[in-house]
């Protein structure tokens, strides 16, 4: 089956006590057992529940792994795959990565866990084998970047660190799992905010852990079940009806980013387009090689500077100025004081995250309309 067909009847969810064709939200948290250690294997909720699990079959599915974990967001999933790691670890993550992912791993876990981070350039694999040490355990990538839509090569990354028996963990909250599976391309784990595109409504937190291999996702469900980071029933729901339309939204997302990028790229007062669906992105044969598709995710620089990116901002009608991505209506966001304020001034400049850098999170409204909104706010 096609991935867009899988998105509907990936994991066979049709309950089999009733035909509902939706899985029932099953709100208990404890379960009757025939006699004492009998059961049907439903226990008590942190451990598992049967949305829960429905969904989870979609996603292990659709990424190619042998189990996939649901967790009430993101962060609760990032939370729990560092919680592999042994004190002492050190992780290479990338310098570009999501602000949230980067204050945990700057603020947080160096202190409550003693880990040791090296924030690199993953775009380029030779900065990821540059950055390993005899202590590296985790290689952490996210591709496309945020905000810059720089593309890691997965397959090169996982490569190297599989040499050096380092678990590689891959975001792929941007390209979601219908443009990109990097399982496929031999890494360990794929993480995703399910916050975004999965749900795509803007109305869910959540978050995904897949495992390539029963073992991992072994590991990972108990020390999920121990950590209590779970997705809920009824956001279980929410996030499986989500899925339905996964593949139809995503269509719609990446025309019209592409349409966008296009319009700002000719634009004279834009100096910059990140969008690694046109031709000139310095690693556009990159994403065409390892990507089914570009998302909806752009990124520019306006000509001028922190004054003239906000102006614009002020200006949008159809575009929402507010944080978050990936939902069928059209976000905008400024980098510098918004998703990305946790990184000090010359870590963002190191990065290059600019005063001026805008990112738009494209909808699925008609892209003319999104196209009208942007050239009266450039002016
Ligand atoms: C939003 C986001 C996260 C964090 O997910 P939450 O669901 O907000 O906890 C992690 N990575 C990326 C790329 C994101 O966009």
């Amino acid at each position: 089956m096609q991935p867009d067909t899988r998105c509907l009847h990936a994991g066979d969810t049709v309950d089999p006590a009733t035909g509902a064709v939706m899985p029932p939200i099953v709100t208990s948290v404890t379960y009757a057992q025939e006699s004492v250690g009998e059961h049907r294997g439903w226990v008590y909720s942190r451990a598992n529940n049967p949305t829960r699990h429905a969904l989870e079959r979609v996603v292990a599915d659709l990424e190619g792994g042998e189990r996939a974990l649901a967790f009430a967001s993101g962060m609760a999933a990032t939370a729990t795959a560092l919680e592999l790691l042994d004190s002492l670890s050190h992780v290479i993550a990338p310098n570009d990565g999501y602000g949230g992912t980067y204050r945990l791993m700057s603020e947080v876990r160096p202190r409550s866990a003693g880990l040791v981070f090296s924030f690199v350039d993953c775009s380029d694999p030779g900065a990821v084998r540059a950055a390993i040490r005899p202590d590296t355990r985790m290689l952490w990538l996210e591709t496309p970047t945020n905000p810059l839509l720089r593309i890691q090569d997965l397959a090169a990354c996982a490569a190297i660190a599989r040499e050096h028996g380092i678990l590689t963990v891959v975001d792929n909250t941007f390209a979601t799992p219908l443009y990109q599976r990097p399982i496929e391309h031999g890494c360990d784990i794929v993480m995703h905010s399910a916050t975004k595109y999965l749900g795509g409504h803007s109305d869910v937190l959540g978050g995904f852990l897949v495992a390539r291999t029963a073992e991992l996702g072994d590991r990972l469900q108990k020390l999920r079940s121990m950590a209590g980071g779970v997705a809920s029933p009824f956001d279980s729901y929410l996030l499986l009806r989500g899925i339905k339309t996964l593949a139809v939204r995503m269509e719609r997302h990446s025309a019209n980013a592409l349409a966008v990028a296009g319009f700002l790229a000719a634009h004279p007062r834009v100096v910059r387009v990140h969008y690694p669906g046109l031709p000139d992105h310095p690693q556009h044969a990159l994403a065409r090689r390892q990507m089914q598709g570009y998302g909806g995710m752009v990124a520019f620089e306006i000509r001028g500077g922190a004054a003239e990116a906000k102006a614009f901002l002020a200006h949008l009608r159809i575009f929402t100025l507010a944080e978050s991505l990936g939902g069928v209506e059209s976000l905008a966001g400024y980098p510098a004081t918004m998703s990305h304020s946790a990184m000090t001034p010359e870590a963002r400049r190191a990065a290059g995250i600019n005063e001026n850098l805008v990112r738009l999170s494209v909808g699925i409204e008609a892209a003319s309309d999104l196209i009208d909104d942007l050239r009266q706010a450039l002016g």
